[in-house]
């Protein structure tokens, strides 16, 4: 039977206690982690959220009633006890736990609630099996570092809305029941029991409103907001995520990014104790595909890119030629120490870098003696390639690597191996963060599947002044006002000033393929809406799981959540998604075919 509290009341959490509580009479409530029972007197861990503490059960001064009570304790008992925190004697002191030098010696008990045998233990370290500590998410959760993920997620967001307020924000909720929005994902649906046949859709962002937030006059706006994509399971993808959305009026590029990088300075200050010197560095899209292969360079290690195109006209070996003859590119990097890579090391490189659709990896190894190893330099002269070793910085001890093929697949593929190389080599700091800006991202991206433009961030996205010459004749060449912020290789959030004036808008659907009815249909609301005095306006959001969990050093976004789902999408311990009753599906109009699943 369950116990009532019956009027005791908790005096603190249990690792809360500190040396002036000695001698105090304290009533201190939670789990039992273990129960010793050593005949006489019984041993108890008592944890709550804040951490654990030893309570004793002493046979010598307590009636036997209570003194049964520690007897039958059993994990997971939620246990309320009152009694006097003592010194523990100096050779049972516990330097593992906070509370170690001390013990609380009971004098009344009360077992608040029995528990079964958890599935799973309650102990950091210990659980193997991720699915069934999904199942039980609420028992998973008592772990220390769960609790501390909790902590730590709920400290975060309070920094960021501080931030957010003194920097003159202001929380608006927007609606989850809303429509389509483009962010390049796939829907949730929800069916309308009022409006047969209609569905609403659930936000990828508050995009939209945002904008529209700020066409009402609110100036700066910021949500912690949830947002839903419908995307394939892909590792470490979860169907429903907070951002920290914001947008403001009447501003450039470089007032967004001041917000957000203070947001995140604060982040850091105040969770990690780590300075980032702010302004971030900024680097445009095509420096940071040239110098890193990458669009979220790993800026914590060097092995830079350099393109010696140039240099391969001419230079005897024939595939190298052909792809500077054909306008394609010829770019490789020094790989520092590389020399000690074996023969099959290099092909494995090779095979790496195949995977990222380039045709080949040429490679040069130039020993500590002098000699040297290499898949292709034997095609080349003397000079030449006493050239390419002078361009690529090459040193005894180096290796270094070629690709060539179309400026975006070489650069592309050769950033992966750079990642892989810096990874291999140990050049990364692992206890650095490396945030920077990158900016000026293409309006566009050319999807050849689809034969035609898509938006490179989303439509609303305004193109960069100096490149509208191009929008009608070339529009792939037209730079945006978007902006992403990189951690340490990582994208963790991006941003644009917006398009406010209606033609702007107008020509960029018509640039991704809409129809000026589709557009209608779609953004009809958007478009008035700039008929009427749409100040110029920018925002950016970034992910809140993806920092956590940085924050907390985390492998999976699932460690960062309190109920995640699991990589296919489903909640293993309310088992959603599930079947509705044929009543509910009917008010909703809906026919389910259960049939074959297409
Ligand atoms: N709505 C965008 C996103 O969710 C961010 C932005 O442009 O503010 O990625």
């Amino acid at each position: 039977m369950a116990e009532f509290l019956g009027g005791w009341r908790r005096t603190m959490r249990c690792a809360e206690v500190t040396e002036q509580d000695l001698g105090r009479e304290l009533t201190l409530m939670g789990w039992v982690q273990r129960a010793r029972d050593m005949g006489g007197i019984v041993f108890v861990w008592l944890r709550d959220r804040s951490g654990i503490i030893q309570v004793v059960f002493d046979a010598n001064k307590l009636d036997q009633e209570t003194y049964h009570l520690g007897e039958v304790l059993r994990g997971e008992y939620v246990l309320a006890v009152r009694g006097e925190l003592a010194p523990r004697s100096p050779e049972a002191v516990n330097e593992n736990l906070y509370t170690g030098r001390w013990e609380l010696m009971v004098k009344e008990a009360k077992i608040l609630n029995r528990a079964q045998t958890p599935p799973i233990y309650i102990e950091d370290g210990k659980n193997e099996n991720e699915a069934v500590r999904l199942k039980y998410r609420y028992l998973d959760l008592r772990r220390p570092s769960m609790q501390q993920m909790l902590q730590l997620r709920s400290r975060t967001v309070d920094t960021i809305r501080r931030h957010m307020a003194s920097e003159g924000f202001i929380e608006v909720e927007t609606p989850i029941l809303t429509k389509s929005t483009p962010e390049g994902a796939r829907d949730f649906l929800v069916p309308s029991r009022l409006h047969p046949g209609d569905f609403y859709a659930l936000p990828q962002s508050p995009q939209i409103y945002k904008q529209l937030l700020m066409v009402g006059g609110v100036d700066r706006y910021f949500q912690i907001a949830r947002c839903f994509r419908d995307e394939d399971s892909r590792a470490d993808r979860q169907p429903e995520f907070s951002q920290l959305d914001l947008e403001m009026s009447f501003v450039e590029p470089g007032d967004v990014q001041h917000v957000v990088e203070g947001a995140f300075a604060d982040v850091f200050q105040g969770i990690k104790g780590i300075d980032i010197p702010l302004p971030l560095k900024r680097m445009t899209w095509h420096d940071a595909l040239e110098t890193y292969g990458s669009d979220k360079p790993d800026t914590r290690f060097g092995l830079e890119i350099k393109t010696v195109t140039g240099w391969a006209e001419g230079c005897g070996f024939s595939v190298f030629e052909s792809a500077a003859r054909e306008g394609h590119i010829v770019c490789g990097l020094t790989a520092t120490g590389g020399a000690r890579f074996s023969r099959k090391e290099m092909d494995t490189l090779a095979e790496f870098a195949k995977g990222y659709h380039v045709k080949g990896l040429a490679w040069m190894v130039r020993q500590e003696d002098g000699s040297l190893r290499s898949s292709f330099a034997k095609f080349l002269s003397e000079e030449k390639l006493a050239e390419l070793e002078e361009l690529m910085l090459i040193k005894p001890g180096d290796a270094a690597f070629f690709i060539a093929d179309s400026r975006l697949t070489a650069l592309t593929a050769l950033g992966q191996l750079r990642n892989r190389l810096g990874e291999q080599l140990g050049l990364i700091d692992h206890n650095r963060f490396d945030l920077l800006w990158i900016t000026e991202f293409p309006l566009l991206e050319w999807k050849e599947e689809e034969g035609r433009y898509t938006a490179a961030h989303h439509p609303f996205t305004m193109p960069m002044e100096e490149d509208y010459q191009w929008l009608e004749t070339d529009p792939g060449r037209v730079r945006a006002k978007a902006y992403d912020l990189v951690l340490n290789g990582i994208e963790m959030g991006s941003g644009s000033i917006r398009i406010h004036a209606r033609d702007l808008q107008e020509k960029m659907f018509s640039l991704l393929g809409f129809t000026q009815e589709e557009a209608r249909e779609r953004f009809g609301f958007l478009l008035d809406a700039f008929e009427f005095g749409t100040p110029p306006h920018g925002g950016f959001a970034f992910g809140i799981d993806r920092l956590i969990m940085k924050l907390m050093d985390a492998e999976s976004l699932r460690d960062v959540l309190a109920f995640p789902k699991a990589q296919n999408a489903s909640c293993l311990m309310m088992e959603t998604p599930a079947p509705v009753s044929d009543d509910q599906l009917k008010m909703l109009h809906i026919a389910v075919d259960t049939g074959e699943r297409l």
